[in-house]
C-alpha cells in the first residue's frame, strides 16, 4: 500500500493532525503511526487548469496538491437531519466528517464530525461538478435520467445537443393531429392551419375553435365525471363527444344557412366530421376565406352557447346562436370596410380585404360594403341590417 502513495502523501498521512486552511482535522494516522489505506478514493474531477478543485480539506498552499488530491479525493455522502441535509465523508464508527457546500456545489470540510449510522448515509447527486442533493431524494439524477431523444447524461448536454432535442420536440406532430387522423383519415394540415390568422377575424374570434375543437380541449359530458348524464346536452340522444357535435341534430341547425352558402351536403358521418369540425370539403378543396371566417365565427358562438347549457342551465337555441355569429361577422366586415374607407389599412389593401369576405361581400373603391343578395335577405330577416 505504501508504494502506491506519493512521498508527499505519505508525509501528510504521518503528520500529526493538522487544522489546514480549510479546517480539515481528520485522521490519516494508522495504528502504530503507519500510513493506512486511505478511506478516500480517487476523484476524477478536474478544473480547466488540470487542478482538481480545492475544498476537500487539504491545504491549498501545499506543494503538489493537485497530484495528491487526485489520489486522495473522498466520496461525498450525506445524511438527513431535522435541520436539513448534512454532507460529509462517512467513516464507519468514527462518524461523518461533515462538509459545507460552496455556492459552486463544492464540498469543504468543516472540521466537525457527527455521529451517523451506516444505513442512514446515502450517496450524493452531482450535477456538472457540483453537489445538488442526495441520490434518494433529488430529481432528476443525471446518471439515471436523460432525454428520450438521447444526448447522454443530463448534466453533460451541450447547447448543440439541447437545440437538436428541442427542435425534435417542435417538429414532432402534436397529438391532436394524430387524434384527428386516426378518426377521420389524412388531414391537409397546411390548409387547416392557414385559417388562424389575424385578418378579418382576431384571435378572440377563432381561438375558441382552435382550442376547443382543433385541439380537442372541449369539456364534453363524456369526460366530465360530474355531468348529469353522458348524453349530449343539446339533443339528449347520443353520447356527447366532440365528434358527435358534427352529427348533432340540434347543433347542425346552426349551420343551416352556412350549408346553403357552401352548397355542400356531407353524406357520411366521417364527411360530416371533416366538414363541420375541421371545415374540410369532401375533396379537400379550400373554401373561400369569407366562408371559412364565417364558419369560425359560428363555432365561437356554438361553443359559448354549448358551455352555457351546463354552466347556467340555458337552452341551446340554434337560431339565436346563428344570429349572434352573423351579427358579429357583420360588425367585423363593417370594421374592415371602415378601415379601407379611412385608408387605415394596416397593410391590408382593398383587394386583400375583399379576399377575406369572398364570396359573401365586397368593399368598393370608396370603402362601401356590399353584401350578396342571399346574405342581405338573411340579415334583413334577422333584423341585423
Ligand atoms: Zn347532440
Amino acid at each position: 500500500m505504501q508504494g502506491m502513495l506519493s512521498k508527499v502523501a505519505q508525509r501528510m498521512m504521518t503528520l500529526p493532525q493538522i487544522a489546514g486552511p480549510h479546517g480539515w482535522r481528520g485522521g490519516g494516522l494508522g495504528t502504530r503511526n503507519q500510513p493506512r489505506q486511505p478511506e478516500i478514493e480517487p476523484r476524477p474531477c478536474k478544473s480547466k487548469t488540470g487542478d482538481p478543485h480545492p475544498g476537500i480539506g487539504f491545504g491549498a498552499s501545499r506543494p503538489n496538491k493537485a497530484k495528491d488530491n487526485r489520489q486522495l479525493a473522498p466520496k461525498l455522502q450525506g445524511v438527513v437531519r431535522p435541520t436539513g441535509i448534512v454532507y460529509g465523508y462517512f467513516n464507519g464508527f468514527r462518524g461523518l466528517r461533515t462538509a459545507s457546500i460552496t455556492v459552486k456545489g463544492r464540498p469543504r470540510l468543516t472540521g466537525v464530525t457527527i455521529r451517523a449510522e451506516g444505513e442512514e448515509v446515502v450517496d450524493t447527486v452531482w450535477w456538472a461538478g457540483g453537489v445538488v442533493g442526495l441520490a434518494e431524494s433529488h430529481f432528476p439524477n443525471p446518471t439515471e435520467w436523460g432525454y428520450a431523444g438521447g444526448g447522454g447524461r443530463l448534466d453533460q448536454l451541450t447547447v448543440k445537443v439541447l437545440t437538436a432535442l428541442f427542435r425534435d420536440l417542435l417538429v414532432k406532430q402534436p397529438s391532436c393531429m394524430g387524434n384527428w387522423e386516426s378518426r377521420l383519415g389524412p388531414v391537409p394540415w397546411s390548409l387547416v392551419g392557414a385559417r388562424y390568422r389575424i385578418s378579418l377575424l382576431s384571435p378572440r374570434d377563432w381561438a375558441s375553435h382552435f382550442k376547443n375543437i382543433l385541439h380537442r380541449a372541449l369539456f364534453t359530458r363524456q369526460i366530465n365525471p360530474e355531468a348529469p348524464s353522458s348524453r349530449c346536452r343539446c339533443c339528449d340522444r347520443e353520447t356527447e363527444t366532440i365528434e358527435h357535435l358534427a352529427s348533432c341534430k340540434v347543433i347542425r341547425k346552426v349551420f343551416k344557412f352556412y350549408d346553403k352558402l357552401t352548397g355542400i351536403k356531407p353524406t357520411s358521418r366521417t364527411e360530416r366530421s371533416r366538414y363541420y369540425l375541421l371545415g374540410l370539403t369532401p375533396g379537400n378543396s379550400p373554401l373561400p376565406a369569407g366562408l371559412t371566417n364565417l364558419w369560425l365565427m359560428v363555432w365561437k358562438f356554438i361553443i359559448i352557447a354549448f358551455t352555457t347549457v351546463d354552466i347556467l342551465g340555458r337552452k341551446f337555441i340554434p337560431d339565436t346562436v346563428w344570429q349572434g355569429a352573423l351579427r358579429r361577422y357583420v360588425s367585423k366586415a363593417n370594421a374592415l370596410a371602415t378601415r379601407v374607407a379611412l385608408g387605415i389599412k394596416g397593410g391590408v389593401g382593398v383587394r386583400s380585404s375583399n379576399r377575406q369576405l369572398e364570396p359573401l361581400a365586397n368593399i368598393d373603391a370608396d370603402g362601401k360594403l356590399w353584401w350578396i343578395q342571399s346574405i342581405y335577405t338573411e340579415l334583413t330577416r334577422l333584423q341585423i341590417v
